[in-house]
Order: structure tokens, then sequence, then C-alpha cells
């Protein structure tokens, strides 16, 4: 999915971008995955060794704060962070080997917003995670 530049965002915010915060802005925005915070500060200090894992904390919570960067528990109990997407996907996740896959199904997309109607609300926001094993694993 096309994430959010959050080098651009930084700015449009207003956010005082260093040259740390622009190496880990950058990570976060090409990361693929869904990295948690010690992944962002290994590929973090790959680019700047001076990165520690306090300022990789930090940063993440800054831009989490400022609304540009989501934070998932995809039930490890780690934080799991990605770019705010520019358009809605849920996850499913892979529990045996952790992995994330990300999809988007207008039936269901649909189908939160009846039953929010139905409840009395107008359907403002969602989260839907799925964990599954791959069908294809014998036993
Ligand atoms: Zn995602």
């Amino acid at each position: 999915m096309r994430k959010i530049d959050l080098e651009a965002l930084c700015a449009e915010k207003g956010l005082r971008i260093t040259e740390q915060r622009r190496v880990i802005a950058r990570v976060l925005s090409e990361a693929e995955d869904h990295p948690d915070v010690e992944e962002v500060h290994r590929r973090s200090s790959a680019i700047d060794a001076g990165i520690s894992i306090a300022t990789v904390y930090r940063t993440v919570r800054l831009f989490e704060e400022a609304g540009i960067l989501e934070r998932h528990d995809f039930g490890d109990g780690r934080s799991r962070y990605e770019a705010s997407p520019e358009t809605h996907h849920d996850h499913l996740i892979d529990v045996e080997s952790g992995k994330v896959i990300e999809f988007v199904d207008e039936e269901l997309e649909l189908l939160q917003k009846r039953i929010a109607e139905k409840l009395g609300f107008r359907l403002v926001d969602h989260r839907m995670e799925l964990y599954g094993v791959p069908l294809s694993r014998k036993d």
C-alpha cells in the first residue's frame, strides 16, 4: 500500500526536522512491513550510527502524536509502526511466522458501515485484524 511521505508531512505539521528524525522518517516511509522500534532502530542506525534507540522511541512517539504514524498491536506484545496509509487497509496476521498481510475488502467495509448505522452511528474509523495459520500448513 502506498504510504504517506513522513518527511513532507513533518514539514507540513511544523515539526522540527533534525537530520536523525529525517533518517527515521525515511526508514518508516520506505518500510513495506510493520517494523517494531528495534527494527526501525536497526535500519536507521545502519544509515546513521549515531541514532540511539532512545531517539527512535522519542521520534515514533512524536510522529504518532502528530497523527502521521500508526501504531499497531498484532498480538505479540510489541508495538509495530507504519506511516499512515493514504488509503485505508486492514491486516491479516500469520500467527506462526508473524507475517502481516494487508488487504481491502469492499464488502467488509460496507458491512461494518451498516452495523454502525444499525446501532445508530456514522462510522468514522475502524480497525480490523484477522489472525490465522496458512491453510497449506500440515500438522
Ligand atoms: Zn498496514
